[in-house]
C-alpha cells in the first residue's frame, strides 16, 4: 500500500537494529483517515472469503481491526492481556512471548465472543516473529473456529513471523513489507 509506505518513510524511526517506531500514526497518536484506508484495503484483499469475525490483540491491533470490521460489517474482538495471576472462568487463553519487551503476555478471550465454526480474520499492527498471531491462532483452534487469514499492517519480512505462519498454512497479507533497515534507511520488498 503506497500511501502507508510513504507514511512509514516519512514518520518511521528505527530503534536499535530491528524496531520501527510509528507512534505518530499507529502506536500512540492515531491517524483515523489512514486507519480507515487500511481497513478498506484489508476488506478489498479479503473480499473473496467469508468472514464472521475479526480478532486482534490489545492495544495497537484494535484500530486497524475496527476499521476492517467497519468495512466488512463484522464484529471485532480483541484479546486482552491478562495482568492478574488468576484466570477468570470461561476464557480461551494463550501465552505470547514478546521479543521486543522480553516478557510473556497471557492473552485471553471470553468464550462468549468466539464459538465453534466461526470464520475468523486476524488483524494486527506488526508481524515480527509471529508470536502474537500464533497466540491468536492457538485461541481460535481451542474454540474450534476457523482461520481464514491474517492481515498485517507492517510486516518486518527479515524476521521469522512470515515463515512460521506459512508453515502453519495461514494466508498472510501485509500492507507494507519491510525488507531491511540499512544505514538508517527503510527498504521495502519489491
Ligand atoms: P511478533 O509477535 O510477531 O514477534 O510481534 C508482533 C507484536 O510485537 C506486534 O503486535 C507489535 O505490538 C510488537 N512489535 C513487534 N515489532 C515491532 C516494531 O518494530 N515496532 C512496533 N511498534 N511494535 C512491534
Amino acid at each position: 500500500m503506497k500511501l502507508l509506505e510513504e507514511r512509514i518513510r516519512q514518520d518511521g524511526r528505527i530503534l536499535g537494529k530491528d524496531i520501527l517506531k510509528v507512534d505518530t500514526f499507529l502506536n500512540h497518536q492515531i491517524d483515523p483517515e489512514l486507519m480507515q484506508k487500511i481497513g478498506d484495503e484489508f476488506a478489498t484483499i479479503f473480499r473473496d472469503v467469508a468472514i464472521d469475525k475479526i480478532l486482534t490483540v490489545e492495544s495497537s491491533g484494535i484500530e486497524p481491526a475496527v476499521m476492517t470490521g467497519l468495512a466488512l460489517h463484522v464484529p471485532v474482538v480483541f484479546a486482552r492481556k491478562n495482568k492478574s495471576l488468576t484466570l477468570p472462568d470461561g476464557v480461551w487463553t494463550a501465552d505470547v512471548y514478546s521479543f521486543t519487551k522480553q516478557t510473556i503476555n497471557h492473552i485471553m478471550i471470553d468464550q462468549r465472543f468466539l464459538t465453534a465454526g466461526e470464520r475468523v480474520l486476524i488483524i494486527d499492527d506488526f508481524l515480527a516473529n509471529g508470536q502474537a498471531v500464533a497466540g491468536l491462532v492457538a485461541i481460535v483452534t481451542q474454540a474450534h473456529a476457523e482461520i481464514v487469514g491474517a492481515g498485517i499492517v507492517i510486516e518486518k519480512a527479515f524476521q521469522q513471523g512470515r515463515q512460521l505462519l506459512d508453515e502453519a498454512g495461514i494466508r498472510v497479507e501485509s500492507l507494507a513489507r519491510i525488507a531491511a533497515f540499512e544505514n538508517g534507511q527503510i527498504t521495502f520488498m519489491a
